[in-house]
């Protein structure tokens, strides 16, 4: 079969059984071009409506704290970086956040930040009680990275729905490649069975074109999502960052990330799969290509416009303008302008429901 043939005979398998081999996805990221992802984002535009119809669900990002215990190489808040500017919000701070986004038809709300240990559980207990106290027809999702499993169940039974942490890689070579020998990927995947042992939407993701990726370890990741079943992936590009030890490497491409994107609608058909920020930090329509390649989240910053440049993960991430919440509004119309509508609703998964 010449390449182009075996990449749609492939395509239609994974639409038709949500499985591949690794050997079989990897053949897909290797031999990708235009008429392939053409063809993969109507199969997983298809998948995705079947479910979804053109609904568009909105998350709005708190991001309350950057200050991070942690050191990984690619990221822009990592302990390492003495540039950074640090800031915390206070319970009151988040709080307006809510209050603000509920205004504007959010009814998710996602507390992001640095693993700070400035937030010990009882405070995220009871900022996460505050939060579900205030607004009952929320959705709360947490994304502060590695705890233990006692103390997940606490933020749980506070009233915290999902919990975002992203696998990073499913290679544990590449991962050590990216983090300090503190941080593993074994402890990364015991925090991932644990959160879904407690009764959380779990959501995990990797960053497209990390350094050092190859298509082997995409087809890893697609593997481990297989098997994994999270109810959400988030994936974007990797950016670099100028104050981190990867300030020279290359970032990953839109091209890949959408084609990535397509793959994952396909395997898990379900899933709430977000149009990241980083994907449209490298494309000013990145997001609208990822709604367009089987995505259906959208996730616009709510945090005070005074912090958010300072919560810089990677070079020229986009905190104005559109991006904010207060511009909703063109999201929504720009959202319109491919045919999909945001909607004002908790968006759980379907089998949440
Ligand atoms: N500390 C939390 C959440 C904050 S970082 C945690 O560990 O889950 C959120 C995500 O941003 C990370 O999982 C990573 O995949 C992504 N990220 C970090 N640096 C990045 C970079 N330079 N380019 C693209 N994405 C990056």
């Amino acid at each position: 079969m010449i390449s182009i043939d075996r990449s749609f005979f492939l395509i239609d398998k994974l639409a038709q059984t949500n499985s591949l081999t690794q050997e079989e996805y990897e053949y897909l990221i290797c031999n990708q071009n235009k008429r392939t992802a053409e063809y993969l984002f109507e199969r997983s535009r298809a998948v995705r409506e079947s479910f979804y119809n053109k609904d568009v669900y909105v998350r709005g990002l708190i991001e309350f704290s950057n200050y991070c215990k942690n050191d990984c190489f690619y990221c822009g808040i990592r302990r390492g970086n003495v540039k950074a500017q640090r800031y915390r919000l206070s319970d009151d701070d988040i709080l307006a956040c809510c209050e603000e986004g509920y205004q504007l038809g959010f009814r998710t709300f996602v507390l992001q930040g640095g693993e700070d240990n400035y937030f010990t559980d009882e405070r995220l207990v009871s900022i996460i009680s505050r939060i579900k106290e205030s607004f009952p027809d929320c959705a709360l999702t947490l994304s502060f990275g590695e705890k233990d499993y006692e103390q997940y169940k606490a933020y749980f039974d506070a009233g915290a729905d999902r919990f975002l942490l992203r696998h990073e890689t499913a290679d544990s070579n590449h991962y050590s490649r990216l983090h300090p020998k503190e941080l593993t990927l074994e402890n990364r995947m015991q925090c991932l069975y644990d959160l879904k042992k407690i009764g959380y939407q779990v959501g995990t993701g990797f960053m497209v074109g990390s350094p050092f990726q190859t298509a082997g370890n995409l087809a890893q990741d697609m593997v481990f999502l297989r098997d994994f079943q999270p109810h959400m992936v988030g994936i974007g590009p990797f950016i670099s960052h100028r104050d981190t030890p990867f300030h020279n490497m290359q970032s990953g491409t839109m091209e890949q990330t959408l084609f990535m994107i397509g793959l994952i609608r396909l395997t898990l058909p379900q899933a709430l799969i977000p149009a990241t920020t980083a994907l449209g930090t490298i494309h000013p329509q990145g997001r609208e290509k990822g709604i367009l390649a089987g995505a259906n989240v959208i996730m616009p910053n709510l945090s005070p416009m005074t912090v958010r440049k300072k919560y810089m993960l990677y070079d020229n991430k986009i905190s104005t303008g559109d991006e904010s919440a207060q511009c909703l509004k063109n999201l929504c119309e720009s959202m319109e302008s491919i045919g999909y509508r945001i909607v004002v609703d908790k968006g759980d998964h379907v089998s949440f429901k």
